[in-house]
């Protein structure tokens, strides 16, 4: 028997490749996929699978699982879209253009009907459509890598000059830029708020969710035992997911926070607009990234919350059980000097709201969504790197396919990228920008 904290990577690696090819379901009933497979052992005998965290990875995995006929338990210690939590946040950008990657362009285009399918369910629009625009100071190869992609998948995609641009949103400055994009499809998702919808789901679709911390129990012969929750009580199940966010890096010190998985700092303003002004509003404005000497962006006031800008650079390392969520002066200097250069009507401005979220930056910007190395029926779901939010009704799908049929995650999410890549990612300590 060894303690999930202290097992050795040799060891972790061995047990976790026997248990490789191990399915929760029969193998006759691998292949088949939501919803609720034929034949999927139902009620009592269904697999049990426990969550923990119910952020935006973690709701909509527990969500999956209960639509593939898991029984499903749900854990947080603070609630779905906590102010702590990375999905915490007010508002987060749903876009199509990922720099070439098939992969993502896929996942986010499954996401935009899911999130589509999810709120005419819930009866409460969480997306809203505003375009996205993306301006581009320098080299913009960004989106000329994703434009057949783009083409290829029927993702409407504009490209604009800085005049032209200028005529279609005159509230913004396009001094300096060279050339624009526009994705008309694109918007902004009610971030915290649908992750509370998405647990309420859970619950209502036979889940159970519980308030607590929880913390991986004993691993024995490659398996994830149960997992201790704070004040006492242990949940047993058949598999475990971990999608923590920003603190999987605390619960498995020794796999996540050792390759290189670490929560970052970043600071988010919400600038009031003048009375009156709807310039900057969800009516009016776009989303909008500009890819300058740093890649800030914004999103447009969501139910009178304040025009959102951020920088996208990723800050130092925090904590996020014991940060103080207050914004530096130079976030605050950063963030204006862009205001005065792109959106001079708001350079002067009150800021209405402050909010410091974290990213949980993988080496490479990928996510991780992988088997521990060594719990064959745990799985590691994480690594947002700063832009997971859109993809969570398709992440959540993809993960549950995982933890139930048994597959293997695409190269790019998994654990084994880490180990063929630690010296790399020890010598350099340096990380790519998120897609
Ligand atoms: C400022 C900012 C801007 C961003 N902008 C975008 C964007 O525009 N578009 C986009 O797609 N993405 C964006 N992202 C990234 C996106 O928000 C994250 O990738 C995503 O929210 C990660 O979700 P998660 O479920 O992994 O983590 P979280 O939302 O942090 O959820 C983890 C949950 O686990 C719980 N938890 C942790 N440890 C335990 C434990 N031991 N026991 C029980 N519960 C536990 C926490 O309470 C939390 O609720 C942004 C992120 C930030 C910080």
């Amino acid at each position: 028997m060894t303690d999930g904290q202290t097992v050795t990577r040799r060891a972790m690696l061995q047990s976790g490749a026997a248990l490789a090819a191990a399915s929760l379901l029969p193998a006759r009933f691998r292949a088949e996929v939501a919803p609720r497979p034929a034949g999927m052992p139902s009620g009592r005998f269904a697999p049990h699978v426990a969550v923990i965290g119910a952020g935006v990875f973690g709701g909509w995995t527990a969500l999956s699982l209960l639509r593939k006929g898991a029984r499903v338990t749900l854990v947080d210690a603070w609630g779905a879209g906590n102010s702590r939590s990375s999905s915490g946040d007010e508002t987060r950008v749903i876009r199509a253009m990922y720099n070439g990657d098939p992969l993502y362009t896929d996942m986010v285009s499954r996401a935009f009907v899911l999130w589509r399918e999810a709120e005419a369910g819930w009866g409460r629009p969480v997306f809203r459509k505003t375009g996205a625009i993306y301006l581009f100071e320098g080299d913009d190869a960004f989106a000329r890598q994703s434009l057949p992609l783009m083409r290829e998948r029927g993702i409407a995609v504009e490209t604009l000059t800085p005049a032209e641009a200028a005529t279609r949103f005159p509230q913004i400055r396009f001094d300096g830029v060279r050339v624009v994009y526009l994705e008309p499809e694109a918007g902004y998702l009610l971030a915290r708020e649908s992750c509370e919808l998405v647990r309420q789901a859970v619950e209502r679709e036979g889940g159970t969710y519980t308030q607590a911390r929880a913390r991986p129990g004993p691993i024995e012969s490659g398996r994830l035992t149960n997992v201790r929750l704070e004040g006492g009580d242990a949940i047993a199940a058949d598999a475990f997911v971990f999608a923590c966010g920003p603190w999987l890096g605390r619960v498995f010190p020794d796999v996540v926070a050792a390759d290189g998985i670490v929560a970052t700092r970043q600071d988010v303003l919400y600038i009031g607009p003048p009375a009156g002004d709807t310039r900057f509003d969800e009516g009016s404005c776009p989303v909008w990234i500009n890819f300058g000497i740093r890649r800030l962006y914004g999103i447009p006031g969501n139910e009178r919350r304040g025009f959102k800008i951020a920088d996208d650079t990723s800050g130092l390392p925090i904590n996020p059980d014991s940060l103080d969520r207050v914004v530096t002066p130079q976030a605050i200097r950063r963030a204006r000097a862009l205001l005065a250069r792109r959106f001079p009507a708001l350079a002067s401005q009150p800021i209405v709201e402050t909010r410091v979220c974290q990213y949980e930056y993988s080496p490479d910007g990928d996510y991780l969504l992988d088997r521990h190395p060594g719990a064959g029926n745990t799985w590691l779901v994480g690594g947002g790197s700063g832009h997971g939010f859109k993809m969570g009704p398709a992440l959540g799908e993809y993960v549950a396919r995982l933890v139930l049929e048994g597959a293997a995650p695409d190269p790019k999410f998994s654990y084994a990228r880490f180990i063929e890549g630690r010296a790399r990612v020890r010598r350099t300590r340096q990380r790519k920008e998120h897609p």
